[in-house]
């Protein structure tokens, strides 16, 4: 893709550098590593729309679909000010590895729209997510491309995506969007599924190194919907809570934090930041704290080469994509440090928007316990056959991960062979 100038992206180099290091590592056929380094298909489109202020705004979307050799291509849509083609690309593509790897019947896609949602009024959003679901209309179906929330788009924005869809349509299409209201067709422990997930994969991670949750002192590193579920579920299955972070700052008390006292001062607070009985820290000290446990799950590239050597943890969950640079990968690897790593650790996530959309194309829905009891079979799956592969190949469970995964939709390209 390096002739393809408008791809260029630092992302897309680093997701380019794994899959090339990945193929040569598993032997791929040379061709069909060639058809894995291209998108499938990749849109950019404008969106123009009426302003609060009565002016026209122009802005550009993105929607990539990386490969649709395991069927339809499924990943979230992102609005943030920096997003461009090649980010969206190399999200497609570890989308593309994360579904195989997680056994998902689904290739890889992201989207997104260069804007700062926070600056938008509620009316420009729905303006916005409206007009690009009709931009890339052609692009979108139940068993085309299933698009799902990411930074910045939530919930609503997934409502209006699937009502623009189905009003083009004449009528209701619960499955093209994953991630919605559940009223209107969302799954039953959707919003708990990836902080979940983090918890089983940890469960499997202990339990391979002979040791137990309970009594284990963990810090996390963001306190949203991945951060907080995932506090919240180890805490009951007593775990100490040392440490958590947000954008405000961290909060760190080696004795424990109550989470769900935590959960009423933030609600009150919007921060963590004052918690009673706590020392104040920094985001990144609480990274580099003395506990067992630390779980990253707030933004990208938070363990770097420049303080990788300071985290004491001899366990990593990376709850956030892409929290560990490849240098700093490198270095904790050295150390010893056990890291599980994002294609798997967050991918409870896709696997309940998988079941999701199962369910919106049946309409019929299941109850709670048993989202969870199959998340949790899917997940420990997945630990298991990435365990099994680092045990067998030697090494670290991301190479694992992405080897299990890139294989999967190379034999994909090899069984289907090459059109015309
Ligand atoms: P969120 O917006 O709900 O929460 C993000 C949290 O991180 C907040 O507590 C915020 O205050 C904090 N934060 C933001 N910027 C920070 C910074 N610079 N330093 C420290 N903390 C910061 O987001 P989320 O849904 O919990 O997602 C968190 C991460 O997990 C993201 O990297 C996302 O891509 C990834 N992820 C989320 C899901 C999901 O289902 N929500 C699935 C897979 C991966």
């Amino acid at each position: 893709m390096t002739d393809h100038r408008e791809f260029e992206s630092e992302m897309l180099r680093t997701a380019l550098r794994q899959l090339d290091h990945v193929a040569q590592k598993l032997g791929v056929d040379p061709d069909v590593h060639e058809r894995l380094r291209h998108p499938r298909r990749a849109l950019v489109v404008s969106i123009p729309i009426r302003m609060d202020n009565g002016k026209t705004g122009v802005f550009t979307g993105y929607r990539v679909h990386h490969n649709t050799v395991l069927g339809p291509t499924k990943g979230g849509l992102r609005y943030a000010p920096d997003v461009n083609l090649g980010e969206v690309t190399a999200l497609a593509m570890l989308m593309s590895w994360k579904c195989a790897l997680m056994g998902l019947p689904y290739g890889g896609a992201k989207g997104g729209v260069r804007c700062n949602p926070r600056q938008l009024s509620r009316t420009e959003l729905e303006h916005l997510t409206r007009r690009y679901t009709a931009e890339i209309i052609l692009l979108i179906g139940p068993d085309l491309d299933i698009p799902a929330p990411d930074l910045g788009t939530d919930e609503q924005v997934m409502a209006w995506m699937m009502d623009t869809y189905s009003m083009t349509q004449g009528r209701t299409v619960p499955g093209v969007v994953t991630g919605k209201p559940l009223l209107i067709g969302g799954s039953a422990g959707r919003r708990e599924a990836t902080g979940r997930g983090i918890v089983y994969v940890l469960y499997q991670a202990a339990r391979m190194l002979g040791e137990e949750i309970r009594g284990r002192k963990v810090a996390v590193q963001g306190f949203g919907n991945v951060g907080s579920v995932a506090a919240r579920l180890l805490w009951r299955e007593g775990a100490i809570i040392a440490g958590i972070s947000d954008l405000g700052g961290g909060i760190w008390n080696p004795r424990g934090i109550d989470v769900a006292q935590l959960e009423r001062h933030v609600a009150e607070a919007g921060t963590v930041v004052g918690f009673p009985d706590t020392d104040r820290l920094t985001n990144q000290e609480i990274l580099e704290q003395a506990c067992d446990i630390v779980i990253p799950a707030a933004v990208a590239s938070q363990i770097r080469e420049d303080n990788a050597d300071r985290v004491k943890a001899h366990i990593v969950v990376e709850g956030a994509n892409g929290p560990t640079t490849l240098e700093a990968d490198a270095i904790l690897r050295d150390r010893g440090v056990t890291v599980v790593p994002d294609v798997l650790a967050n991918a409870g996530g896709v696997v309940v928007s998988y079941f999701e959309w199962v369910q919106g194309l049946q309409y019929y829905f299941w109850r709670e316990s048993e989202i969870t009891a199959r998340l949790q079979e899917v997940m420990t799956r997945a630990f298991n056959r990435v365990w099994g592969v680092a045990t067998k190949e030697g090494t670290d469970l991301r190479t694992a991960a992405l080897m299990e995964g890139i294989r999967r939709v190379a034999e994909g390209y090899k069984i289907r062979g090459l059109y015309p």
